[in-house]
């Protein structure tokens, strides 16, 4: 453990320390989320005013501040208590008015006594026809006029804290900074020319132009590196941590792999095959893989998972691979078991639904080592199923997992090697921020046989047009998805628009050929309806969401999709990618109804324009921020004060890129000046528990 050196300590005591803080602003300022002195520091202004010293108030326009100098004419008292105490006075050509509410007479007299003159700033109003100003920010006497700044901050604001408060606070910790070991590479901090790490925060406190607020100023760009390199600074010490964790190495004889490929009717990807050989080499390290493969929809992901399975399997290990969903479980089993026959492979699966004797000769065939490879849902981590040499584990689709069981899977093995892998393609300031203690392998390419989809936008006027075309599509062979919309947030109603939609497109399009699936069903029956599906005989699956992750066929060619404009960009994107699968081309067709929002037509023309989900995403994130796009409460991003991962992508890779190098060079963070600087860095930015992972090592 670190304890904190003590050069940081008057940053770190409580806020009552500071001058002019008592008990009850020190509880107020809660409301700001800061706790501690080094928190107001990380609390930058938002934006700023300009005085201008002028000689008359006379004309000058409404909504600016001005300093000018008055002559105090007259006091006139509110009548009740209720209404404001004027001041009149007089500037070098007009009169106006001073405004106070709950003021004290006694005070007010004092500073403004009538027949002298002051200087007085504030924003210019008016009201009724008179110019006034309430509450003015500086009354003084002229001789003290340069006190007035014609450049002010303004600070974000909480109950009971104003600007002055924040004001005083800020000035009492600035002269409190102590000087620090630069943290920041030296050829980096002046290709940039950053200012130190003092300077910069005193040049953003007390801005002296506009430009001060601008993102890429040097100074407020030096402390939102300083925000994301401790940051990354913490993934790569975890990441470093995991991989110091028991180490295996992985060897594959390349036997089974070859088998496998010659009996697939594709080549792979460029992109496959590179993605394959990045996992084999974390595999053959004697550290504990901890990587995540990204790739859109239809991409292939699950290969090259299969793939990667085999390698383990060559060592003479097992592996497991977790889905989301039974659905999504048993696709992969019915894939990869035909693979696994021929080449002897045991290929096995878990859920839920696997109970007494079933279940207990399954879990003894694992732990004998009969079973090669284990497909399942989140039963696979459950207690008591036990492999007699795990060395790999894959989790699909990951986001449907969330952040916690990522970290509990990495306490299920002693030394297994992780490979997670989502379709969701977020951008990659997100990844790096999300996932940054983890590796990460791209999956860019799709296989070739992939056709676009052409996608195209219908009011839900013509939806018996779209029902006839679907029924000429059936006459020719081909299979549909029928998206029923989501309506709420409730399960029941979602089914219900669902059953009726079935109900409608049977009568329509024939008994027998159409199937419903929504979560309500069994799993049983939900796998059978799927199954029949799969295999060709239903021709046009109605269902809910339930089909938005993962699910394979490469027949259906027809995604209908009803309200699509309720839905969300990205969650339009995984649907769609459902189709597109196969040798045929294939169409989305997007209903809605009218009248659809702004951003909703703006959602459905931009999936029309584009398949890349890498770009829907970055739409997606600009048009409802990034708490949104991954569900905000799990979402497990973490939340920065002055940097914008949005608008700062290059200064995120930068900072990733010097956190990995310094530990490389500096795994402790103890042998060079950089690493112990730092150290104080982590300190401020309140990253101490990096520092345990550090010394778990
Ligand atoms: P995802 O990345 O969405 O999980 P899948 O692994 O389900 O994608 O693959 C989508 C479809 O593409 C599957 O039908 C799969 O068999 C097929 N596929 C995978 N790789 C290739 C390839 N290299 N060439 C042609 N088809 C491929
Ligand atoms: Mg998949």
């Amino acid at each position: 453990m670190t304890s904190r050196p003590e050069i940081l300590f008057p940053l770190h005591r409580s806020l009552t320390t500071l001058e002019g803080i008592g008990p009850s602003i020190e509880k107020k300022m809660k409301g700001l989320l800061i706790d501690k002195p080094v928190d107001l520091l990380f609390t930058l202004p938002i934006s700023f005013i300009q005085r201008k010293l002028v000689d008359t108030v006379f004309m000058y326009p409404s909504g600016k501040y001005v300093i000018v100098e008055v002559s105090i004419l007259k006091h006139q008292p509110g009548r009740t208590k209720q209404s404001a105490y004027k001041v009149i006075v007089q500037d070098k050509e007009v009169s106006f008015n001073l405004l106070f509410f709950h003021a004290r007479k006694d005070y007010l007299k004092k500073i403004l006594p009538t027949g002298e003159k002051r200087i007085i700033s504030g924003k210019l109003e008016v009201f009724d026809g008179f110019q006034q100003i309430v509450h003015p920010d500086y009354i003084i006497q002229i001789s003290e006029k340069a006190q007035i700044k014609s450049f002010q901050a303004i600070y974000p604001l909480t109950a009971g804290i104003t600007q002055k408060i924040m004001r005083r606070s800020l000035n009492s910790v600035l002269q409190l900074l102590p000087d620090l070991e630069e943290w920041i590479d030296p050829s980096l901090k002046e290709s940039r020319s950053w200012p130190d790490w003092n300077l910069a925060l005193k040049l953003v406190h007390d801005p002296t132009s506009h430009e001060a607020f601008e993102i890429g100023f040097p100074a407020r760009e030096r402390l939102s590196y300083d925000e994301l390199y401790a940051h990354q600074l913490t993934l790569a010490i975890a990441r470093l941590n995991n991989r110091k964790k028991a180490g295996r190495q992985t060897l594959g004889t390349g036997d089974l792999e070859a088998s496998v490929l010659t009996e697939l009717d594709f080549d792979l990807t460029k992109s496959q095959k590179s993605s394959i050989e990045e996992i084999k080499q974390d595999l053959a390290k004697p550290f504990r893989m901890n990587r995540l493969l990204q790739g859109d929809v239809g991409s292939g992901k699950t290969v090259v998972a299969f793939v990667s399975l085999l390698v383990a399997i060559e060592a003479g290990g097992q592996g497991v691979l977790m889905a989301p969903t039974e659905i999504l479980v048993q696709q992969h089993v019915e894939n990869l078991r035909p693979l696994g026959d021929k080449v002897g492979v045991v290929v096995e699966s878990l859920t839920g639904r696997d109970k007494g004797k079933e279940r207990e000769k399954k879990l003894k065939a694992l732990r004998d080592g009969n079973i090669h490879i284990l497909i399942g849902t989140h039963a696979v981590f459950q207690s008591g199923v036990n492999f007699l040499d795990l060395r790999l584990a894959i989790i699909d689709e990951q986001h449907r997992f969330g952040v916690r069981q990522r970290l509990a899977l990495g306490e299920k093995g002693q030394s297994v090697d992780v490979l997670v892998m989502t379709a969701t393609p977020i951008p990659r300031s997100l990844a790096l921020s999300q996932y940054g203690e983890m590796d990460l392998t791209l999956l860019k390419e799709k296989p070739a046989s992939r056709k676009p989809v052409k996608t195209v936008i219908v009011s839900d006027a013509r939806i018996h047009e779209v029902a006839a075309k679907l029924k000429e599509a059936i006459n020719r062979d081909i299979q549909a998805y029928w998206v029923c919309p989501l309506i709420e947030e409730s399960e029941l109603l979602d089914y219900t628009a669902a059953e009726e939609r079935f109900k409608a497109l049977r009568t329509d399009l024939g008994e027998g050929l159409v199937g419903l699936v929504h979560g309500q069903m069994s799993s049983e029956d939900k796998d059978d309806v799927m199954k029949k599906f799969s295999h060709g005989e239903i021709k046009v699956l109605v269902s809910t969401t339930v089909i938005e992750v993962g699910v394979d066929v490469p027949k259906a060619s027809i995604i209908v999709i009803e309200r699509a404009e309720k839905f969300g960009l990205a969650q339009l994107h995984q649907l769609r990618g459902r189709v597109g699968r196969g040798g045929s081309e294939s169409s989305c067709i997007l209903l809605y109804k009218a009248p659809v929002s702004e951003n909703g037509e703006k959602r459905l023309s931009i999936l029309r324009e584009t398949e890349d989900g890498f770009r829907i995403a970055e739409i997606d994130l600009q048009m409802r921020g990034a708490g949104d796009m991954i569900g905000t409460a799990q979402s497990g991003l973490p939340r920065f004060r002055i940097a914008d991962i949005y608008n700062q992508e290059k200064l995120l890779n930068i900072a990733h890129k010097y956190a990995r190098v310094l530990l490389e060079k500096d795994p402790t963070l103890r042998l060079t000046k950089e690493g112990n600087a730092s150290r104080n860095l982590l300190l401020l930015m309140g990253q101490e528990q990096a520092f345990r992972l550090l010394s778990v090592g």
